[in-house]
């Protein structure tokens, strides 16, 4: 399973000299297994997999949502196999969320928000919701789900592909010392997890209710599930190089296999 990391910023795409090293595009992946591809999430990382995407000829894609938040789904018309009369693009939400993904995009892509509507895509969009617990495959790929606390809804995806797993778990809040079983079960033994690390366990007192985790957590779980590879995802805007490379030298002590995600960043497993 190869995975390359379109976006892995939070909240908000940033740019700055300060995000040279990181990248500011936000939650983007493409998880490929032999032909098969899946994307979670279309964030603004998903500008450039759209554009790599138009050379290859692929006429068929399929994008998971882990949710409907602005940074998950601002990328979503800038994506330019929507505006190919010959790409079939299927939309796939999971479980049950406030807002159905279809009108959580009919609200995001209308006037006055954006000029835009889905009436303007010319590729065969097709939406897809799965039940929750169900599982679904895309050729070589199998995606399962699990609920994770967040406003609104959202959900942790693991894809399965030639005995590897690869879970991906954004956004979500978790209670201090009481780590989330069930999320500790999804990730169990995994060969990469890339977990919510918005902010640092002294910054979390203040943000709470805002939806998010921290980067202890995320070893914290990772520890207790055992995975193989820990990933630090969906950086605060405002973290710059420097504190993210601090956050790697901190991290790599509690837990040597762990690293900070970085737009462009291509890792098999
Ligand atoms: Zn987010
Ligand atoms: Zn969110």
């Amino acid at each position: 399973m190869k995975l390359v990391f379109w976006g892995t910023r939070g909240s908000l795409p940033m740019n700055t000299p300060n995000h040279r090293l990181f990248g500011g595009n936000t939650s983007c992946i493409g998880v490929h297994a032999s032909d098969s591809l899946v994307i979670f999430d279309a964030g603004s990382g998903l500008i450039h997999l759209g554009s790599e995407l138009a050379q290859t000829g692929r006429k068929e894609v399929d994008i998971c949502f882990s949710h409907f938040h602005s940074d998950h789904i601002c990328g979503l018309p800038f994506f330019k196999p929507l505006f190919d009369a010959d790409m079939t693009v299927r939309l796939h939400s999971f479980g049950d969320n406030e807002t159905s993904l279809h009108d959580a995009l009919d609200s995001y892509l209308s006037r006055p928000i954006f000029p835009i509507g889905l009436n303007d895509f010319t590729a065969d969009v097709q939406f897809i919701h799965h039940a929750e617990g169900e599982s679904v495959d895309f050729g070589d790929l199998h995606i399962s789900s699990l609920p994770i606390p967040h406003p609104g809804g959202a959900h942790a995806l693991k894809a399965t592909a030639h005995d590897k797993n690869f879970v991906y778990a954004t956004d979500t809040e978790h209670t201090k010392d009481a780590p989330n079983q069930e999320l500790i079960g999804f990730m169990q033994a995994v060969d990469l997890a890339v977990y919510d690390c918005t902010y640092d366990d002294s910054e979390f007192e203040e943000r709470h209710g805002w939806g998010h985790s921290t980067w202890q957590e995320g070893v914290r779980l990772a520890q207790a599930a055992g995975v193989a590879q820990f990933g630090i995802f969906h950086h605060e805007p405002e973290r710059s190089d420097e504190m993210l490379l601090d956050i790697e030298t901190r991290a790599k002590q509690m837990l040597p296999n762990s690293f900070v995600t970085r737009d462009f960043m291509q890792i098999e497993i």
